[in-house]
């Protein structure tokens, strides 16, 4: 927990599970320096299309149970079946994970068009009834301070996001963003369409020159000049991207924090170290 102008703010970040399975030690190393900054909660994704999903229920299991933190296990509808639902919502609640983050997922490349067009849960919205009626989890959603890609617009985008926080999402996750204008401006649409819950801004810092390209083709979110300026400036200088990423992501957080926001969540990119050094400059 952060504390700024005396009000109280989450802090939590997001690791992936690794390739291979000999990498499993690093992720638990990571974890046991992220422990350090005693964050709300971490969250582990889930490989589109359901690959690797046993991978990110152990690594859930051992935030929760052996470094003693809360998870959030990331779960998406595409490529899932109602029996492997079940099977997946069994192990967390044996594994005394009792947070999930319900999404609907990309369509992974092993999958085609035809096969995502006939998913069985269409979206994120679609597999929320049947894991209120298993048990008692806590859910998280994503949302978009950009929109969806895939949203013709923003009142559409917004509406299907009440839809999900009305279906039983507690709280809320944002899409990386880099001008925090733009988060502004969401958490006022979301105030305009009665959406109460309460929503963590996601903050992926910029440490390598050609990691933005890919966030942002993933992402849609827009680059400001300062950062897309940085680029440019540190395109031959691995380290000097590395601190003034770092320098971003805290100008950024410091400024949310300044303007009340509920939780930052970090995308760590299971890079403790930088987690560490944003965490020391804004706690
Ligand atoms: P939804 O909420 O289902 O929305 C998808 C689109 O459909 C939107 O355009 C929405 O407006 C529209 N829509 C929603 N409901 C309806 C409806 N009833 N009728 C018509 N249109 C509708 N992906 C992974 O594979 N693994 C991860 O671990 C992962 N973690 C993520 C974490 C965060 C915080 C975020 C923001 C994204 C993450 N993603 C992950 C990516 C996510 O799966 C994609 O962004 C995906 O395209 C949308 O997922 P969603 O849950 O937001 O979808």
């Amino acid at each position: 927990m952060l504390v700024r102008n005396g009000k109280q703010i989450e802090f939590s970040c997001e690791v992936f599970p690794p390739k291979r399975d000999d990498e499993m030690y690093d992720i638990f190393k990571t974890l046991d320096a992220i422990k350090e900054l005693e964050p709300d909660f971490v969250s582990v994704t889930y490989g589109a299309g359901g690959s690797n999903s046993k991978k990110t229920s152990t690594i859930a299991a051992y935030i929760q149970n052996i470094s003693d933190m809360r998870s959030l296990a990331h779960m998406t509808a595409v490529g899932m079946t109602g029996e492997k639902l079940q099977g997946m919502l069994d192990e967390l609640s044996r594994k005394a994970v009792d947070m999930i983050l319900v999404l609907r997922g990309d369509r992974p490349r092993n999958m085609s068009e035809e096969e995502f067009e006939q998913r069985e849960y269409r979206y994120a919205s679609s597999i929320i009834p049947e894991i209120k009626l298993f048990g008692d989890f806590k859910l998280f959603g994503a949302c978009y301070p950009e929109k969806h890609p895939e949203s013709p617009t923003v009142e559409s985008d917004i509406a299907y996001l009440k839809n999900k926080v009305d279906l039983g999402v507690d709280e809320l996750i944002t899409q990386m963003f880099f001008d925090n204008n733009k988060f502004y401006t969401f958490m006022e649409e979301l105030d305009k369409a009665g959406i109460k819950a309460p929503v963590h801004a996601g903050i992926m810092p910029i440490t390598k020159v050609n990691q933005l390209g890919t966030s942002v083709s993933l992402s849609g979110s827009s680059v400001p000049t300062e950062l897309s300026n940085l680029i440019a400036k540190y395109s031959e200088d691995p380290e000097g991207m590395k601190q003034a990423g770092i320098e971003y992501a805290i100008k950024q957080v410091n400024d949310l924090m300044n303007n009340g926001v509920y939780g930052i969540h970090l995308y760590s990119m299971n890079k403790s170290d930088v987690t560490k050094a944003i965490y020391d400059a804004i706690v």
